[in-house]
């Protein structure tokens, strides 16, 4: 068997495109553009191209950003205030702040003070615990899981009684994943790492999705033909052969679940050509989506 390629960076231009849209009627129904605030304390690389991004990203669709970038040294107090103040400004819409934060800093504190209505990353308890709860819904969901359900979504997985495993349990990608796969109707086992044999667990799954941080530990005779594997890992491995002395794989081993998968995502996503194609000599197609309501 030969998986279809998931393509994220397809998905993703149309999310890009959905956001276009709404920003451009808002401007027509309110006057303005909706603004994001992105909070980066200290001089951490990777949190600074994050943040970066995120004003990139923002700029291609017209969404407004608020940069405060704060040195490392910041006071709680001080860094409270930052977000009291964001909070209280009618032109932020939302607030993002970059973590992690300095070890000084009491993180759960300072997201616990964005307001639940600006909380665009989802990470305040009040939307967490809405997302955990029947009959609820958050104002906002963690980006992460948000992107990977839309990503089965637009592959037309059908989540209704599906067996899903989520590998990994953190407050960013595993738990909200699984709270998303709930409420999408899916049979939803967390494995994490004190799980006794892992193996049993991914190899009754319909939907699989990986988010753990161990470089290509799922292979492909840990999966049930047919699978959809969506592969959340981004870890460095060696590869002298590599500019970088290294490449970016996923938690995915991806050419044997390649093999057994039904669908699968490549990380890093230029693995999958333009033009979404499967794996091996046979052509295949990025199915697109029927819609999943979540109750
Ligand atoms: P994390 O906070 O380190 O959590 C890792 C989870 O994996 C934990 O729940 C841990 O279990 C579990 N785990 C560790 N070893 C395991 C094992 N041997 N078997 C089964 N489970 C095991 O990581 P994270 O923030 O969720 O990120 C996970 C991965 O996703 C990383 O590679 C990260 O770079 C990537 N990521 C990607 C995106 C994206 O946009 N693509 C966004 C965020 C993160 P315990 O709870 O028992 O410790």
């Amino acid at each position: 068997m030969s998986a279809t390629i998931i393509d994220g960076k397809a998905i993703a231009g149309k999310v890009q495109e959905e956001v276009r849209q709404g920003v451009s009627q808002m401007l027509a129904e309110h006057g303005r553009t909706p603004g994001l605030a992105t909070v980066l304390v200290g001089d951490n690389t990777a949190s600074a191209t994050y943040v970066r991004n995120k004003k990139k990203a923002c700029a291609e669709v017209g969404i407004r950003s608020i940069g405060r970038e704060l040195p490392g040294d910041i006071s709680q107090e001080d860094l409270l205030a930052v977000v009291q103040e964001l909070n209280a400004d009618p032109e932020v819409d939302g607030i993002l702040v970059q973590l992690p934060l300095p070890k000084h800093i009491d993180e759960e504190a300072i997201l616990a003070a964005i307001d639940i209505r600006k909380d665009v990353d989802g990470f305040h308890p009040l939307n967490i615990g809405r997302l955990a709860m029947k009959g609820r819904d958050p104002l906002f969901i963690p980006c992460t899981p948000y992107g990977c359900l839309r990503l089965l979504q637009e592959a037309g997985v059908n989540l209704n009684g599906a067996d899903a495993v989520v590998l990994g349990r953190s407050n960013i990608v595993g738990l909200p994943m699984a709270m998303l796969l709930q409420k999408a109707n899916a049979t939803v086992t967390i494995c994490h790492s004190r799980t006794k044999d892992l193996a049993s667990y991914l190899r009754k799954a319909d939907v699989i999705v990986a988010a753990v941080g161990i470089a290509e530990m799922v292979t492909g005779d840990m999966l049930k033909p047919g699978a959809v594997v969506i592969d959340v890992g981004i870890n460095r491995k060696d590869d002298p052969t590599a500019k970088r002395g290294y490449r970016l794989v996923g938690d995915v081993d991806f050419e044997s679940c390649a093999a057994v998968a039904g669908a699968i995502t490549p990380v890093p996503a230029a693995w999958a050509d333009d033009d979404c194609h499967a794996v091996g000599q046979h052509p295949a197609r990025c199915t697109s989506g029927r819609e999943l309501t979540l109750s």
